[in-house]
C-alpha cells in the first residue's frame, strides 16, 4: 500500500522515534515503507517520513541501475568512520532543494531485519550517506538541520518559494 510522504515542516518529522517492536504490524510497515520508496521514487525512507515515530528504514541504493535489493533496518544503530565528506542530498519530505551536507565517508551499522535476524556491515559510498541521512531522520533531524543558518535560510526559502 502506498503510504503518503509527510513534507517539512511538518512537526513529526522533528520527533525523536522509540525502538521498534518486530511484528506483523512492523513487517506490514516495512513492506508498505519499500513500496512508496521505489513509487517515489527514493533511494530510502525512514518511517517518521510516513508518520510513524519507530526506528525503521529502508534502502536500495542500486534499484535505478540494478536488480532491486531492498534492505529493511530496524533499530539500527551506528558508528561513524572515515574521513569527513561533503556531497549533494535530496529528501522526499523536502521536496525542492538539494542540499550540500557534511558526513562520515564511511559507517558501521549495527541492525536487525524483519526476520530478527542481527546484522553488522560496513558501508561507504552512496550507501554510507544514504544510512547516515535515513539514520538522522530517526532523531528528528533534516538535512536542513545539518546547515549553516545562511544556507538553511536559503534553501527554506526555495522549499516554501
Ligand atoms: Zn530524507
Amino acid at each position: 500500500m502506498l503510504l503518503p510522504i509527510l513534507r517539512w515542516p511538518d512537526p513529526r518529522l522533528s520527533q525523536l522515534c522509540v525502538p521498534a517492536v518486530l511484528d506483523a504490524d512492523l513487517r506490514a510497515l516495512a513492506a508498505d515503507m519499500l513500496e512508496t520508496m521505489y513509487a517515489a521514487p527514493g533511494r530510502g525512507l525512514a518511517a517518521p517520513q510516513v508518520g510513524r515515530l519507530v526506528r525503521v528504514f529502508v534502502m536500495d541504493v542500486g534499484w535505478k541501475t540494478g536488480d532491486p535489493t531492498p534492505l529493511v533496518f530496524v533499530n539500527p544503530e551506528l558508528e561513524l568512520l572515515g574521513t569527513r565528506v561533503l556531497g549533494p542530498e535530496g529528501c522526499l519530505s523536502i521536496p525542492c532543494p538539494v542540499t550540500e551536507v557534511e558526513r562520515n565517508a564511511q559507517v558501521r551499522a549495527r541492525w536487525t531485519d524483519l526476520d530478527g535476524v542481527a546484522h553488522d556491515a560496513i558501508f561507504d559510498g552512496f550507501a554510507a550517506i544514504c544510512i547516515q541521512h535515513e539514520f538522522d531522520h530517526l532523531n528528528g533531524i533534516l538535512t536542513l538541520d545539518r546547515l549553516g543558518s545562511e544556507a538553511r535560510a536559503l534553501a527554506e526559502s526555495e522549499v516554501l518559494a
